[in-house]
């Protein structure tokens, strides 16, 4: 193995040999060892995080990618940036960036890499200036209120970003627009242990002064709010002081009010106050369990703050309305049912609070429609996950993951195609893994996973989510990527870990079994229509703005669209959006669970790897030519390998070129001249090249 005499391994996977699981494994290990957390597939960076910091950022390594082509320096996302945003700018070609990889890889942290790089080398200029400005500081403001502390990352975003950074001709920033996917609302209620909640809690009741605090009516200590827990208050790495300030400038930035600034706030402590709403056992006069707000306190703090008369809250929180055709009827909820009520409420008011604050930022920065835009997109998006209990929520995670591995494989092949057609290199066909079939069985309109789950929502009569699995079971059972307990046959082995609720799918990175439990409720995602009207009641402006559908004059039967409808139809648009771009992957891989420096756990990093489809991505980039290379750069590199190039050489590029391979006797069938480029279709022609230069120096 040529290039691993080195002590640093290759630079990239495709020029590894053997190209093995193992060889590969190991290559990354002996980079991340020597502190190269960056390695290349071709034009993918493959990034280890190194959890500490390393001294290759800032502006002058920035000056040093902006300066050099691709390979001329060591494997960068600076590298990476610079390609896409210098293709943007000369070849007018919109570009992607897709970063993938689990919680906690580096994925939120190489998009900042991105975006600081792109605004350190795009134009100048006061106005350039604030418009970097603002997309730079939507940052702080998305990670205070999407981020949280979790077992596997101090700083992990719990929702999935997309942005798109739209430049003039000149390509200078104009502005951009920013998606958010799926913010994972349950935390704010509940947490695991050694979890917290959404930073911004933490930041208010660390950050604000005495008489913020008492403005918004909360208590400084942790302690007193039954939704945060109490196990972890501060966290290594993290100032919630200093980031509440951070926070308030960059909404300032961004162009908030200083009363938008405050009514977020109010919203904010609403939600922590909501929790700490006690609810009781009452019995009506018939002896029927009912409930009723013990702490009276509490709740006339929350109606005096936003607005919202005493007994429109306790009813919409202890009762619930029904209307058939006839008659209203209106019940009693027990405690339980009331508890969940209440939770519903809050998880509800701060998901539409996320998401107004990114509409938003999105006012802030959009740019006219009339203008003839350049765009550069950056996917911030979750990984693939394969937990202890998988439910709805990972199975709508993989299945996005599962139309980006269709999306990588596509335009991988598709741009390879392109460079030889641009080059004039005649293309033979590749076989790889076509994971249609799998998208498919989850999305297709009527026959897929999602859309039966839809229409097991929406059925009248007694629906439970045994009745889903039992359709599906029925549906599937003959189904390649589907298995479940009762589809199981002689031919498929019989699994004894896979329990009654569950079914399995053969993703493309793995199987992963999904417990059917509570799919139904979470895809319907119904808040009683008690508590939006309530809520629409309230004076407070933002809060009744967040709940539109709660107007009487509004309230049409139609039901909104159920969450995961909703989700399958931003990733339709995702993709769409991508597919019309020019894609820069980054795969982003965690070294070990501990969030430690210098560790690398061959085990977990070989999941990963496999998640990634990286040993895919080294074989179907190799198919074809394994290595391409600009006339230029690569004379330079090998014309000491020629007497006739070196020490002088007078003639073109491409002509030294071939007269260097000439010389070395290559077989003609193993490069391809094109346009710009030389083509070598086998790595070992590359070892044998580097070799002989190895020889001369
Ligand atoms: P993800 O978004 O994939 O969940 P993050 O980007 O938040 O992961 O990274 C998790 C943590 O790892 C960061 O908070 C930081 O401490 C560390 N980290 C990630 N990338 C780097 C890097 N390039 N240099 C130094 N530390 C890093
Ligand atoms: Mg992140």
């Amino acid at each position: 193995m040529p290039f691993l005499e080195d002590s640093v391994g290759v630079e990239d996977l495709i020029l590894l040999e053997p190209l093995t699981q193992e060889s590969l494994l190991k290559n990354l290990q002996l980079r991340y060892e020597k502190k190269e957390i960056y390695t290349y597939i071709g034009n993918v960076v493959v990034s280890v995080n190194p959890y500490q910091q390393l001294s290759i950022y800032g502006p002058e390594f920035i000056a040093k990618y902006r300066d050099y082509t691709f390979y001329e320096q060591k494997p960068h996302i600076y590298a990476l940036a610079n390609v896409a945003y210098q293709s943007l700018k000369d070849q007018d070609r919109d570009q992607c960036i897709l970063i993938t990889g689990e919680s906690g890889a580096g994925k939120t942290e190489a998009s900042k890499l991105v975006m600081s790089y792109v605004a350190a080398v795009c134009g100048k200029g006061e106005q350039v200036n604030s418009v970097k400005e603002q997309l730079l500081q939507s940052n702080p403001v998305l990670e205070a209120f999407g981020n949280a502390k979790t077992i596997r990352n101090n700083n992990s975003s719990r929702f999935g970003k997309y942005m798109d950074i739209e430049f003039d001709f000149k390509g200078s920033p104009l502005g951009g627009v920013i998606t958010n996917y799926l913010l994972e609302k349950s935390r704010v209620v509940k947490q695991l242990k050694g979890e917290r909640n959404f930073h911004i809690f933490y930041q208010l009741l660390a950050g604000a002064d005495t008489q913020l605090l008492k403005a918004l009516k909360l208590e400084r200590e942790i302690s007193h709010y039954s939704y945060l827990n109490r196990d972890v208050s501060r966290v290594d790495g993290i100032d919630d002081v200093s980031d509440f300030k951070a926070v308030q400038s960059a909404m300032t930035v961004i162009g908030f009010s200083e009363e938008e600034i405050r009514q977020v706030l109010e919203v904010t402590a609403l939600v922590l106050k909501l929790g700490n709403v006690e609810l009781a056992d009452e019995f009506q006069a018939s002896g029927i369990p009912a409930s009723g707000i013990r702490d009276r306190q509490g709740i006339q703090e929350i109606g005096k703050m936003v607005g919202l008369n005493l007994e429109d809250l306790e009813r919409a929180l202890c009762s619930r309305t029904m209307e058939t055709a006839k008659e209203k009827v209106v019940t009693a909820l027990s405690v339980t049912q009331a508890q969940y009520a209440r939770d519903a409420l809050a998880k509800n008011i701060y998901n539409r609070l996320f998401n107004w604050i990114v509409y938003r930022i999105n006012e802030s920065i959009k740019v006219g429609t009339g203008e003839k835009k350049k765009v550069m997109g950056v996917l911030d998006i979750y990984g693939f996950e394969i937990l202890q209990d998988n439910s709805f929520e990972q199975f709508v995670i993989n299945y996005c993951n599962e139309k980006l591995q269709q999306v990588f494989i596509e335009l991988t092949l598709k741009e390879e195609q392109e460079e030889y057609k641009r080059e004039g290199i005649p293309w033979t066909k590749v076989d790889y893994f076509d994971n249609g079939i799998i998208c498919n069985l989850i999305e297709h309109s009527q026959r897929g996973i999602l859309a039966m789950l839809d229409e097991e929502c929406l059925r009248p009569g007694v629906v439970s989510d045994s009745t889903f699995l039992a359709k599906l079971n029925q549906q599937f059972s003959k189904h390649d990527h589907y298995e479940s307990k009762v589809t199981q046959n002689a031919q498929r082995q019989y699994d004894h870990t896979m329990g009654l609720s569950c079914f399995r799918i053969c993703h493309y990175a793995g199987k992963v079994t999904y417990n059917v439990t509570s799919f139904i409720d979470k895809n319907n995602d119904l808040l009683f229509r008690d508590l939006s009207q309530a809520m629409w009641k309230a004076q407070h402006p933002l809060l009744r703005s967040l709940f539109p559908e709660g107007d009487p004059k509004q309230a049409s039967l139609k039901r909104p669209a159920t969450a995961g409808a909703q989700f399958k139809s931003s990733v339709v648009t995702l993709m769409k959006n991508l597919y019309s771009k020019n894609p820069n992957y980054i795969r982003c891989i965690k070294p070990n669970e501990h969030q430690q420096h210098g560790q690398f756990s061959l085990e977990l990093v070989a999941t990963q790897v496999q998640y990634l489809g990286l040993l895919e991505n080294v074989r179907v980039r190799r198919a074809g030519y394994a290595y391409r290379q600009g006339y230029g750069p690569f004379l330079e590199r090998y014309r000491l390998l020629s007497r006739s190039t070196w020490p002088r050489w007078n003639g073109g590029e491409r002509e030294g070129v071939e007269k260097v391979m000439g010389e070395l006797i290559v077989a003609s069938e193993e490069l391809a001249f094109g346009k710009t480029k030389i083509f070598i279709r086998n790595p070992k022609t590359l070892f044998y090249l580097e070799e002989q230069r190895r020889l001369k120096l």
